[in-house]
């Protein structure tokens, strides 16, 4: 764990004892300035078997992450030289390697727009490292199951397509009629297919919009696109998972 509880920087060994051989020889690239942080998490998870490059600025971090090929890169948002968010744009402009942001517990607004602007997950500062190292874990599997480069331009589920180029969805032949926003939540859905997504990362991800517990437009959004996706046909895809938010999946039929 790491905490900066009375703005002292507290180590404590909370790394857990399990290696994920698996994962071994993984590249990751860690883009952070606090020299201390940074050497911290760089020992661990050169413990946890992976090959960890560190830069200290935004400038040298995304030099790296253009030149090199990581499997994930760790970047903090608050960066002398570039910052996060800028490196993120510059980088999401050629490159889709999974990137974990670090944040500031507040910046809000930072973790909205660094997911919106292509972060795959974020962690709030003071995080435990046996967390950053699980969260690792799930976007090297998610980058394993779904290789994104080249970066896909159809996406398909049982008898739904959808075109991300032309911007069309087709359900067994038939075009389906969609909004934009539904379209990017089909998109979503169907790209991260089998994966639990909740209302608060689908509101953050395809709405602009910080996640209001008060307002249900992720829930009428949803509603609208399975009469377009689901209804019409024989096999629904989009499922509830209750308290849990939605996932596009084939299922069998009981
Ligand atoms: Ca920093």
């Amino acid at each position: 764990m790491v905490s900066k509880a009375s703005g002292r920087l507290q180590i404590c060994n909370l790394r857990p004892r399990a290696k994920s051989g698996k994962m071994r020889g993984m590249r990751l690239l860690l883009i952070e300035d606090e020299a201390k942080l940074g050497e911290y998490l760089r020992k661990g998870l050169a413990e946890e078997g992976y090959v960890v490059d560190v830069a200290t600025d935004g400038i040298e971090g995304l030099h790296l992450a253009m030149e090199l090929d990581y499997d994930v890169i760790i970047l903090d948002g608050m960066l002398p030289g570039i910052d996060g968010l800028s490196v993120l744009a510059a980088l999401r402009q050629t490159k889709s390697t999974p990137v974990l942001m670090l944040t500031a517990r507040a910046d809000v607004e930072d973790r909205v727009r660094g997911l919106q602007g292509g972060a795959d997950d974020y962690m709030i500062k003071p995080f435990a490292f046996s967390e950053l190292v699980a969260r690792i874990q799930v976007l090297l599997r998610r980058a394993q199951s779904h290789p994104s480069s080249p970066e896909p331009t159809a996406l398909r589920e049982a008898d739904l397509e959808v075109d991300l180029i032309r911007r069309r969805a087709v359900r067994a032949g038939v075009r389906l009629e969609l909004t934009a926003k539904e379209f990017n939540l089909l998109a979503l859905l169907l790209r991260r297919q089998g994966e639990v997504l909740s209302r608060t990362e689908l509101a953050s991800q395809v709405w602009d919009m910080n996640f209001d517990s008060e307002t249900n437009v992720v829930e009428v959004a949803v509603r609208r696109l399975r009469m377009k996706v689901d209804q019409p046909f024989a096999t629904p895809l989009i499922h509830t998972v209750r308290g849990m938010g939605y996932v596009l999946e084939s299922r069998e039929q009981p």
